[in-house]
């Protein structure tokens, strides 16, 4: 249908972010422009006028897309209006420095049965560059015009408007000569011929697709349709629907495939093959970045690295960095330089026995057995903070995204996750940007399985003192929180609560680039300043408050500050809860005492243990630490793997209740991750003291059950889909 010239014409602009759209919009528009909303949804919409040769048209910036999938509400707004609203014709504007990704969305546009140009844009840049496109091999091979412009600079312009109105008044959309293998295309022919006069004629082709992608809008609308039907069009409409079902199954059984990504690899294979008959780069093949990532996003190798250099800085860091500076901050620094002197002070000034014991014991033994780490979490976090800043991390969130994926999680968990291992709270907080519900759900309860900074003194001690330096056990500790990101992922996501669809994870990445001092900087102060100022209040008046609890008790009937520990307050709260750790091989009252108060804050585990494993004179030593655990490593394994995966601290918990926006929500998440510790704790002890002493008793058939119940959790097949959205429906006749 030719558009008559006297009504202004509709022209869309539709491109990925950042291909130029609102510079070339501006150009366009001049200063004629209308900013507002989508109805119903918080998406810029602007309007301008643009003249040409006497005519007018009204230009439309379409919010900036990668694809036309209907996820996310830039992509529902973009379609919708593509499709429904139908504009005369669509200038389609291209990054040419980009050309790869924005030629792929490109695929799907040409599909829709719209008039369409294609704008090139920043062809300066390209040119400069030393590239060259060729601009008529393109517009054969994609079937519309194609116009080379630079929305900076203002060139060719005017050519792209005379192209759109050309194109306007023709009324014809693109004869897009893109094939799908045979068998996808014998798939879409019988898919078009049930949907054939159900939809518009001229998106036809766009609709076979859609449903052959099993596109959830379009399927859940031809659904809604059919239950607006009388009882026998019903059934046939349903019958129809079987019929495409089948037809897309049977496709998927062929090619070995799920049907979205059989449609996205054959449009990449398109774009690719394009590409090498029209682009010529001059100039270096790949640039460094790409070099970088030939080997770092590889899909066998970039996870095993990512693996090795995570456990490589651990190393450094708890191991190599902490076992040194670690151990010259407690027994030097804070012991012969501090304490001694302090205390022998003290004795000449005639403080009393209990001032100094507070004083001594109490207060820097607490705050000193937590600020003693602070060295190795600085070197922690500068390594973290470098593969950060040079652009390695957003890698690893695509790398990761396959991965989590298969749980129920997207790259866009990473980011929570990785801001974690600093500080749970602001990686709950942080979890906000993902707009899937069940999705951001499932992040908030599994971030507090990583080991955030205040747990970090726990890993060192056990690993420095109790393990006395073994190289593994700090960068098992990371591994230990991601293994319970996943495997929690793959058991919950089976759940009816959690089940829905996860959306395509899109990031822009970056090229590498050095690291600036400047931004490491601020990111290791981020992660330490809250712990230094923890140390100072929260640990500080903590440390107070158990040294009383631990120094006094009743000793001979009357209220004193006790000989021996064991007759402490104290202990005797320690002691009405130690049963419940027995199997966990760790019952004792010290041990209980440091992991309920692990939930006040973690570094009052390490901080309790300082207080209530040194006393008169006598520091903490390894033999004193190794006593809690019964003289066995491997309870004291048990011990750090309950404290690092269990509820988070007050203030994290807290947060997460709000976040969940449901108190259903919070209790589930809290009793659950209290049984996963547990449950993890409870494995490790008695599978291990099976190991290294043969010792098989009632402890060792419960892990054995909790171990089946796990199993079981993993491999049961999952809970049926409920139906999510809808909208714009698909009448099929
Ligand atoms: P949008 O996200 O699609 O709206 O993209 P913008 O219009 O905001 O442009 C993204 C960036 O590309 C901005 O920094 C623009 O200045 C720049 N840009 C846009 N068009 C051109 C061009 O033709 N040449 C060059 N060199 N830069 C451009
Ligand atoms: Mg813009």
């Amino acid at each position: 249908m030719a558009h008559s010239s006297d009504t202004p014409l509709k022209i869309a602009l539709v491109g990925n972010p950042n291909s130029g759209k609102t510079t070339l919009f501006n150009a366009l528009t001049g200063s004629s422009q209308h900013v507002g909303n989508w109805p119903g949804v918080t998406v810029d919409k602007k309007e301008g006028r643009a003249r040409q040769g006497g005519r007018e048209a009204t230009v439309i910036d379409l919010p900036g897309v990668y694809s036309l999938a209907p996820y996310t509400s830039e992509e529902v707004v973009t379609r919708d209006y593509l499709v429904i609203e139908e504009p005369d014709v669509i200038i389609n504007i291209i990054d040419a420095t980009n050309i790869e990704r924005n030629l792929y969305l490109s695929t799907q546009l040409l599909d829709i049965g719209v008039p369409q140009v294609i704008a090139l844009n920043m062809m300066d840049l390209v040119r400069k560059h030393g590239d060259e496109v060729d601009i008529e091999g393109l517009s054969s091979e994609l079937g519309v015009p194609v116009v080379e412009i630079s929305a900076l600079r203002g060139t060719g312009l005017q050519q792209l408007l005379q192209q759109a109105f050309e194109a306007a008044d023709e009324g014809i959309p693109p004869f897009f000569n893109r094939k799908f293998s045979y068998r996808v295309e014998d798939a879409l022919a019988k898919i078009a011929k049930i949907i054939y006069g159900a939809v518009p004629p001229e998106h036809l082709r766009w609709y076979a697709i859609k449903f052959f992608e099993r596109d959830e809008r379009i399927w859940a609308g031809a659904a809604l349709d059919a239950e607006h039907k009388r009882q026998e069009d019903y059934t046939a409409h349903r019958a129809l629907l079987g019929q495409i079902e089948g037809i897309v199954a049977g496709c998927e059984a062929q090619l070995d495939d799920t049907a979205p990504s059989i449609i996205t690899g054959e449009s990449y294979d398109f774009v690719e093959r394009v590409i090498a008959r029209t682009v010529n780069r001059t100039v270096e093949e790949r640039t460094t970045s790409e070099k970088i990532d030939a080997v770092v996003t590889h899909r066998l190798f970039g996870l095993p690295l990512f693996v090795v250099l995570i456990f490589a800085i651990y190393y450094v860091s708890v191991t190599l960095v902490g076992g040194i500076v670690t151990g010259f901050m407690n027994h030097t620094f804070i012991g012969h330089w501090i304490q001694e002197p302090l205390m022998s002070a003290l004795t000449r000034g005639g403080a009393a026995v209990w001032l100094r014991s507070l004083i001594v014991d109490g207060i820097i033994g607490g705050v000193g057995a937590v600020i003693s780490f602070i060295p190795q979490m600085i070197v922690l976090f500068l390594l973290l903070a470098l593969l950060e800043d040079c652009g390695y991390m957003s890698r690893i969130a695509f790398l990761l995204d396959r991965v989590f994926r298969r749980f129920g999680m997207s790259g866009r968990s990473f980011i929570p996750l990785l801001i974690s291992t600093g500080c749970g709270v602001p990686a709950i907080m942080s979890a906000r940007t993902i707009e899937q519900e069940s999705e951001r759900r499932m992040t908030i309860l599994t971030a507090t399985f990583m080991p955030c900074s205040a747990k970090l003194p726990l890993i060192a001690l056990i690993a420095g003192v109790v393990f006395g330096g073994v190289w593994w056990v700090a960068p098992s500790a990371y591994f230990l929180g991601i293994t319970s990101v996943v495997l929690s992922g793959l058991i919950l996501k089976k759940l009816k609560r959690f089940k829905s669809k996860i959306s395509p994870f899109v990031l822009e990445l970056p090229a590498y680039h050095w690291p600036t001092a400047r931004n490491v900087a601020l990111s290791v102060w981020d992660r330490i300043s809250s712990f230094v100022k923890k140390a100072f209040t929260i640990i500080l008046l903590l440390s107070i408050a158990v040294w009383f609890l631990s120094r006094f008790g009743f000793e001979g009937g009357s209220f004193v500050m006790v000989s021996s520990l064991d007759h402490s307050l104290v202990a005797h709260i320690g002691d009405l809860f130690a049963w419940v750790f027995i199997p966990l091989g760790f019952g004792n009252w010290r041990a209980t005492i440091a992991s309920l108060l692990g939930f006040t804050a973690k570094e009052q585990i390490v901080s309790v243990i300082g207080i209530l494993t040194s006393g008169q004179g006598v520091r903490t030593s390894a033999p004193s630490v190794l006593a809690l655990f019964g003289g066995q490593k491997v309870a004291g394994y048990a011990f750090m793997a309950f404290n690092l995966l269990c509820i988070p601290c007050v203030v994290a918990v807290s947060t997460m209740i709000s976040e969940m926006k449901s108190r259903s929500w919070a209790l589930f998440t809290l009793a659950y991750q209290l049984s996963w510790s547990y449950a993890v704790a409870l494995m490790i002890y008695q599978f291990g003291m099976l190991m290294v002493t043969g010792r098989f008793g009632v402890g060792t058939i419960a892990a054995v059950v909790v171990l089946a119940g796990m199993l079981f959790a993993l491999l049961r097949p999952a809970s049926k889909a409920p139906e999510d959205k809808t909208t714009p429906g698909v009448v099929l006749s």
